[in-house]
């Protein structure tokens, strides 16, 4: 065994190498890279996944000589492992996993594991309800942009175990989904960022909000007085919160409701960026792709943590200029005769398309609906009655949607994209807007919110 790995593990007491056999639940892409990142360091890697595996994960197993098995578990084994690491798409609720942890087998995540490895290189972390991708992007561009070693990891796409086994870097700019902290034990970052907190996912968390906001918050349950707290000064449910806890690090505030000496605010148009010696001021009419208040919110965090990463301010503010916005967030597509046609796919609950209407200065017709994961619509109804002048359903049911609106504005029911579209347009008039935010999980009629967002998009290029 190579001795460094011997000391880490003696260090962070975690199992040694042989000692059994270590189970990875699930084979997507955090799976995957936690499995490889197991066996780079010499551990007995099982992977297993009660549903198909992909094609390009299983070539990358095989290509390790990694063990597998697909379509079962089979739970002997499983049960006999020293520690297991679990998707996060698993839930808690499922039979093997409560099996798991009645015989009290350790379960850790994939950012638990990526930790152990991550030498000394740091963490900036990105957490919260919305805006998790917006802002890990725009912190990486940052990074990339003042000439950082970095690597953009987690939930947005790559995963951060694997790029600890394949391309270690400097710095790790990670997407952390309420999920991966579910199973943290040291995961401690440098910078961790808590963008907001609003009802999402409550049905993985016992339809109890403070279960899901504890989750979230974790995040700085391992920090210490050197490292630093990122977080949004006017959302209720955060600043409730900390006041019944105690941590560790320096807290970095930012509103845009009050001023704060160390963090970010915004006054007059104005953005104040405020961490080091080093103050960072940006007109907000300044941001190129980074419209909407949802995406100020998004600037401040990701403009502390650079002024944190002593990145100057010329690289903050010419990076946030020539960020490109995401696609499925807010995205224009064309203008059709007069009609314009945003893409909004990722705004999967009420909070984000609360702040997608808000920012929304032109006539609007909505699309919403899909897989409601406990809406409460009475959220957005004033946004409604302001800037909606119709509804297009596009949803297997859209009872609580038409209960919700058949008072404030016309609705139509359609169940797919072509006849959403061409139902929004007929209803659209020269200067409007037609916005697909659904607030709904996509599953009932489309693969994932990208097919969702990519089907829209071809919908309009066909009117
Ligand atoms: P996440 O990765 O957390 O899902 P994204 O950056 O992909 O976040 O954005 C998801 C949706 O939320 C999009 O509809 C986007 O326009 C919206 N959004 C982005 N940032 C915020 C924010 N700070 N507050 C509320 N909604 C946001």
């Amino acid at each position: 065994m190579n001795n460094e790995v011997k000391n880490i593990n003696q260090q962070q007491n975690f199992p040694s190498q042989g000692t059994g056999v270590f189970v990875v639940l699930g084979a997507g892409e955090s799976g995957v890279g936690a499995a490889l990142l197991w066996k780079q360091h010499g551990y007995n890697v099982f992977v297993s996944d009660a549903g198909k595996i992909a094609d390009k994960y299983k070539k990358e197993l095989q290509e390790n000589g990694i063990e597998f098995e697909e379509g079962h578990h089979s739970e002997e084994k499983i049960l006999s492992a020293t520690e297991v690491m679990k998707s996060p798409g698993i839930p808690d609720k499922v039979e093997l996993i409560k099996k798991i942890r009645a015989k009290n087998i350790p379960v850790i995540s994939e950012i638990e594991l990526a930790y152990r490895y991550k030498g000394d290189s740091k963490i900036v972390a990105t957490t919260g309800t919305n805006g998790k991708s917006t802002t890990t992007s725009l912190i990486y561009h940052i990074c990339k942009t003042a000439g950082l070693d970095c690597a953009l990891v987690g939930n947005i796409g790559y995963s951060f175990a694997k790029q600890i086994a394949e391309a270690p870097k400097a710095l790790y700019v990670a997407e952390i989904s309420s999920f991966q902290l579910d199973d943290i034990k040291t995961f401690r970052p440098d910078i961790a960022i808590l963008l907001n907190i609003t009802e999402d996912h409550l049905d993985r968390y016992n339809y109890d909000i403070e279960n899901y906001i504890k989750s979230k918050f974790r995040i700085i349950e391992n920090q210490t007085a050197a490292d630093y707290f990122i977080y949004n000064l006017d959302d209720e449910l955060i600043t409730a919160h900390l006041k019944s806890i105690s941590f560790h690090s320096t807290p970095l505030p930012f509103s845009m409701k009050q001023e704060v000496t160390k963090g970010a605010y915004i006054k007059d148009n104005q953005m104040m960026i405020k961490a080091q010696e080093e103050r960072v001021t940006m007109n907000i009419y300044d941001f190129v792709a980074l419209k909407g208040k949802h995406n100020q919110y998004n600037t401040m965090a990701a403009g502390i943590a650079a002024s944190v990463l002593d990145i100057r301010k010329e690289k903050i503010r010419e990076a946030v200029q020539t960020f490109e916005s995401l696609e499925h967030r807010m995205e224009f597509v064309a203008t059709i005769r007069g009609v314009d046609f945003i893409n909004d796919s990722k705004g999967t609950n009420l909070n984000s398309v609360w702040f997608a209407l808000e920012s929304m200065t032109k006539p609007t017709v909505l699309i919403l609906g899909g897989v409601d994961k406990g809406n409460d619509y009475s959220m957005i109804e004033e946004l409604v009655k302001e800037k909606v002048k119709a509804i297009v359903c596009l949803g297997l049911d859209n009872e609580k949607i038409i209960n919700a609106f058949k008072d404030t504005v016309p609705i139509t029911e359609t169940t797919s994209m072509k006849d959403a579209v061409q139902a929004a347009y007929s209803l659209a008039d020269k200067g409007d807007v037609v916005l697909l935010s659904p607030g709904c999980s996509s599953f009932d009629l489309f693969k994932n919110y990208m097919e969702r967002g990519e089907q829209f998009k071809e919908q309009v290029k066909e009117l």
